[in-house]
Formats: C-alpha cells, sequence, structure tokens
C-alpha cells in the first residue's frame, strides 16, 4: 500500500465517523428537538383557542364557534384539520361528516395535537387539530443539509489539503530518496537528491548523501585495493615464475663466494706459510751463508783442502736437505684432505705447532704445548689443523698487538666425556665484549690487514665437517679458545 493510500485511508474513516455521527445522531435529535419545539408552539395555541371558545360553547354560539374556526384554519395553513368534539364524541365541528384524519404513520411530519376544553372542570368538548410539520421543519432540514455539506466540503478539502501537503513534503522526496536508493545499488552515485530542508527529511536526505560519499569513497578505495592487489598477485606470480631460477642464481653465487671464501683462505695461509718458511730457514740459510763464507776463507788463506771442502758442502747438503724437508713437511700440511680418515688429534696440533713454531721463537713468544697422544677422532687431519693453526696465528698477532715482551701461549688437550678438547689461551689483551658475537662471521676482522675468514673457517671445519663445537671466553689477560670434537669409538 503507498505512503499517499495509507494516509488517505484513515483520513477516509474519520470523515466516514463524522458522517456517521451526523446522519445517525446528530441531525435526527436536532429535528426531533425541533420538531417539539414546534408542537410546544402549536400546543401553546391551542390553549389560547380553547380559551376563546369557552364562551362560544356555553353561549352555544356555533356559528359564531365555526366562523373562529374557519378563520383560525386559514390562518394556519399548516393545520390539515380542525375538529371539534363534545364529551359525548359528537362533532361540532365540522358539522358535515369528519374528514379522515391523515395517517401519522405515513406522514411522519403529520401530528394530531388534542386539547380538551374545560369550564370550572367540566369537561365541554375536545378540540383536536392535525398539524402537518412539514414546511417548519422544511428550514431547519435545509440548514442541517447546508451544514452537513459545508462541514464535509471542509473535511475532503482539509483531506486534499494534508495529504498533498504530506505528498509534497514526504512523498516525492522518500520517492526521490528510493530510486536515488535503487540506482545506489547498481553503483550510480550521479542521482539527483531532494532539496535538503530542515525537517526530518531533509536529516534523512542529509545523512543519506553524506551515506552516499562514503560508499563512494569506499567503493574508490575497494577498487584501488583490488587494483593494488592484482598487481601484487601478478607480481608475485611472476616472483614464482623466476623463483626457481633465482634460487638457482643465488645458490651459485653462494658456491662462488664459498670458493671466493676457500681461495681467500688459502692465499691467507700460503702468506702465514711463506712467512714461516723464511723463519724456518732463516737458520740454515745463515749457516749456509757461514759455510761458503768458511770456503772462501780457506780459499783465500790456501788453507782450502780437498778435506775441508768435502765436509764444508756435506754440512751444506745437509743444511738443504732440512730446508727442502721443512718444505715438503709445509707442502704436506697444507695438502687438503681427500677423504675422511682416523687421525691423532695430538699429531694434527703440532703439526699446526710447527708451522707457526720458527715464527713465534723470533717473535719471543712462548708456548707451551701439552697434547698428550692417543685420542683419535675421525674427520679430515689436514683441516683440524688448519682450523688450529688459526687459533695459533690469531694468538700471535693478539700477543704482538698488545704487549711489548711476554707473549705466552698455552695450548692443552684433554680427553672430555668422548670429546678430544683443545684449549688455546694467549695473554693477547682478550676480544672486546661487543664483538663477541660477530667472532665467527665471515669477513669480520678488527685488523687493518685482516681477512676476517680465520675463525669463520674454524667454525665450519669444527662443526661442518667434524660435528664438534668452538667457542671462544676471555681469561685473564687474554682469550681462550675451545675446540671439541668427538673422539672415534672403539669398538
Ligand atoms: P682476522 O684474523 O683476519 O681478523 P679472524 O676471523 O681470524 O680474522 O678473526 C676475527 C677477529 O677476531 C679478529 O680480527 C680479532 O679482532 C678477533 N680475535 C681472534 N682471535 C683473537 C684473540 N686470540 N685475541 C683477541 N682477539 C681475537
Amino acid at each position: 500500500m503507498s505512503l499517499r493510500a495509507k494516509l488517505l485511508l484513515p483520513l477516509f474513516l474519520l470523515g466516514l465517523l463524522i458522517a456517521g455521527y451526523l446522519y445517525v445522531v446528530w441531525i435526527p435529535r436536532t429535528l426531533a428537538a425541533d420538531e417539539v419545539a414546534h408542537l410546544r408552539g402549536v400546543d401553546k395555541h391551542l390553549n389560547s383557542v380553547a380559551e376563546t371558545l369557552v364562551p362560544l360553547l356555553l353561549g352555544n354560539q356555533l356559528d359564531v364557534l365555526h366562523g373562529n374556526l374557519d378563520a383560525l384554519k386559514e390562518d394556519n395553513p399548516e393545520w390539515l384539520s380542525i375538529r371539534l368534539i363534545n364529551p359525548g364524541n359528537k362533532p361540532l365541528y365540522p358539522l358535515a361528516t369528519a374528514a379522515k384524519l391523515q395517517d401519522a404513520a405515513t406522514t411522519p411530519d403529520v401530528h394530531i395535537v388534542e386539547k380538551p376544553i374545560r369550564y370550572l372542570g367540566e369537561p365541554l368538548g375536545t378540540l383536536i387539530i392535525q398539524v402537518d410539520l412539514a414546511p417548519s421543519l422544511e428550514n431547519t432540514r435545509k440548514e442541517i443539509a447546508e451544514l452537513t455539506y459545508v462541514l464535509l466540503g471542509v473535511m475532503a478539502a482539509l483531506m486534499l489539503t494534508i495529504v498533498a501537503t504530506a505528498e509534497l513534503l514526504v512523498g516525492r522526496p522518500v520517492r526521490q530518496l528510493a530510486s536515488a536508493a535503487t540506482r545506489l545499488a547498481r553503483m550510480d552515485f550521479e542521482t539527483p537528491l531532494p532539496m535538503a530542508g530542515t525537517d526530518e527529511i531533509g536529516e534523512l536526505v542529509d545523512s543519506f548523501s553524506s551515506m552516499r560519499d562514503d560508499l563512494q569513497d569506499n567503493r574508490a578505495s575497494l577498487l584501488r585495493e583490488i587494483a593494488e592487489r592484482r598487481e601484487a598477485e601478478e607480481a608475485l606470480r611472476q616472483l614464482n615464475e623466476t623463483l626457481a631460477q633465482r634460487v638457482k642464481n643465488e645458490v651459485a653465487a653462494n658456491r662462488d663466494k664459498d670458493h671466493l671464501l676457500i681461495q681467500q683462505s688459502r692465499l691467507a695461509a700460503m702468506g702465514e706459510m711463506v712467512h714461516n718458511i723464511a723463519h724456518q730457514w732463516r737458520q740454515p740459510l745463515n749457516s749456509l751463508s757461514l759455510i761458503i763464507s768458511n770456503i772462501l776463507d780457506d780459499f783465500r788463506f790456501k788453507t782450502l783442502t780437498e778435506e775441508t771442502l768435502e765436509r764444508d758442502s756435506a754440512n751444506a747438503r745437509r743444511l738443504i736437505e732440512r730446508m727442502s724437508t721443512t718444505i715438503d713437511d709445509f707442502r704436506d700440511f697444507f695438502r687438503p684432505d681427500r677423504e675422511k680418515s682416523s687421525f691423532d688429534v695430538a699429531t694434527s696440533i703440532r703439526d699446526a705447532v710447527f708451522i707457526i713454531e720458527a715464527s713465534l721463537k723470533s717473535n719471543h713468544i712462548e708456548l707451551t704445548l701439552d697434547a698428550p697422544p692417543g685420542l683419535t677422532a675421525s674427520g679430515f687431519p689436514g683441516q683440524y689443523g688448519q682450523a688450529v693453526l688459526n687459533l695459533l696465528v690469531n694468538a700471535k698477532e693478539a700477543i704482538l698487538e698488545h704487549r711489548q715482551s711476554g707473549g705466552r701461549i698455552r695450548v692443552v688437550l684433554e680427553q672430555k666425556d668422548g670429546f678430544a678438547v683443545l684449549g688455546v689461551e694467549d695473554n693477547g689483551g682478550g676480544i672486546p665484549a661487543n664483538i663477541l658475537q660477530q667472532l665467527f662471521d665471515p669477513y669480520f676482522t678488527t685488523k687493518d690487514q685482516g681477512t676476517g675468514i680465520g675463525l669463520y673457517m674454524a667454525k665450519m671445519i669444527i662443526e661442518r665437517n667434524m660435528e664438534g663445537t668452538i667457542s671462544a671466553t676471555n681469561i685473564e689477560d687474554g682469550a681462550r679458545f675451545i675446540l671439541s670434537i668427538p673422539l672415534e669409538r672403539t669398538a
């Protein structure tokens, strides 16, 4: 049911109620009251007529009485008939057979009024008149009809005004809003809205308009988000497509990096090796130089004999052999391990110590070695020795950097819970607390000429290749590194 119909229906019912009240209650009641008033007037009139008739009846002046009543009838045209009967019901007026009284039921406005005429209590007769109130009531009826029409007209006009106003102020804007809402549902944001007044409809229009703006904004941001998401999905898809390739590239790059690392580590080790060979050779070279000087002196002073030459050249050959052995030892130490093998941990440690020994000696650094033989581990002995050497080189460098003299390195090998535990301690000042965490990171160094791969390599060798652990702590005036590798299980 439309809003208009909903408004009209109660108004129509109200009109019906008012009209019903007018017709059923008010009009009959007004007419009845009017009728009673008229009848009272007639009654009063009859009283005075009856009084004038008394002397005429007493005097039996029937002709005068007839004349009076004829005149009375003429004066009151609404009196349909006048009859006068004596107490014995004999008609005195009119004398002719009385005209039949109209039936009051068929003509509701015709009433019969009887007025007894008495003199000193004695009945003289009864005056009976038939009065038609229709002409007198006609006016009232007309007035009532007019009033009713005016009232109904006013009601209808009122209804129309209310409906038209409601239509103008509510119906039309609400319909416009409804149509805008329908178009909004189809994402059409351009529908014109009704003018926003200051009433409740205005508030509705205002909130609808702000809702539409919000919706428009939300839709725009939603579309933006969808577009961004699509872009991201596309990027992800492309990334997925290229991921395998990128992983391959990354792995290759890592391999290259590892390669470079090993290369750098080798170079560092080679540097150390050359350095150490130089130290190892210093003494035999000095001796060789002395032998050559001896030969020259013998020659100059003519004391060179076959015997002295043979002795000197034998000494020189021995020295050269020793030097050659040294080179072999170094070469063996740096020869890469082909495969895993059982090895004596102490021997590997001694090999590492041998490599650096001369260099330590020339720098007046005292090394104490406590490495009992007999602890066998399984793995790569060369790599293990290399790790130990890295620790020894670091210890040496720390000592050289922090002290002029009294440098000491203590190397202790112990067996603990199935592990070969090696401690390398120095008195080179220790490791600053703030770098302890980064110590084993690749390329981490605090030295000007450092590579930062010594400890990283040691960690890789011990933890990755030999399932052991490596750690660093500070001791009283230096650092302690602990290498722990599992011992080979004896069956
Ligand atoms: P590099 O020796 O080339 O610097 P390393 O990985 O061998 O690379 O060592 C990393 C850093 O750890 C060193 O630069 C040094 O600061 C610190 N470090 C290593 N060993 C010791 C030590 N025994 N005493 C003090 N600091 C050390």
